[in-house]
């Protein structure tokens, strides 16, 4: 679980505490889900641009804050990175996505188990996307 403040998070990745990436981090801090850009934009409607949305994820994706799940829809959200170090993403965890209410969670005790590839083949992310019920929708 991600303890940090936005303010220590961009410090320690170098980039200037604008109000607006701290409004956006400060999302991600406070939402157990992945988030999408739409999500951010109707959050933010009217305070942020969708440009500025925009940028600031790409940001936050290029240093190592921030990592991309696809969910069903082939929509892209993305969590805050916890074990990543700078610009150096190792994600070998498993997403699950809830079928009926969308959400998106990152299940970092759950890794991916290493597929052996054939010859001539890189591997270059792991991406593993559980589809079911959340523990709310169980419930
Ligand atoms: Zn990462
Ligand atoms: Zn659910
Ligand atoms: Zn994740």
């Amino acid at each position: 679980m991600v303890t940090s403040s936005p303010e220590s998070l961009l410090t320690g990745f170098n980039l200037r505490h604008t109000s607006q990436r701290i409004h956006i981090l400060k999302a991600f801090l406070a939402n157990p889900h992945a988030l999408s850009h739409t999500d951010l934009e109707q959050k933010f409607e009217g305070q942020i641009d969708r440009a500025t949305i925009y940028r600031c994820l790409k940001q936050f994706l290029d240093v190592g804050i921030l990592h991309r799940i696809p969910d069903e829809q082939f929509q892209t959200k993305y969590a805050v990175c916890s074990t990543c170090e700078h610009e150096h993403h190792h994600h070998d965890h498993v997403h699950f996505n809830c079928e009926n209410c969308n959400m998106t969670t990152c299940i970092e005790q759950a890794t991916i188990p290493n597929i052996p590839l054939p010859e001539g083949f890189t591997a270059k992310e792991k991406i593993l996307v559980i589809q079911g019920l959340c523990r709310n929708c169980n419930a």
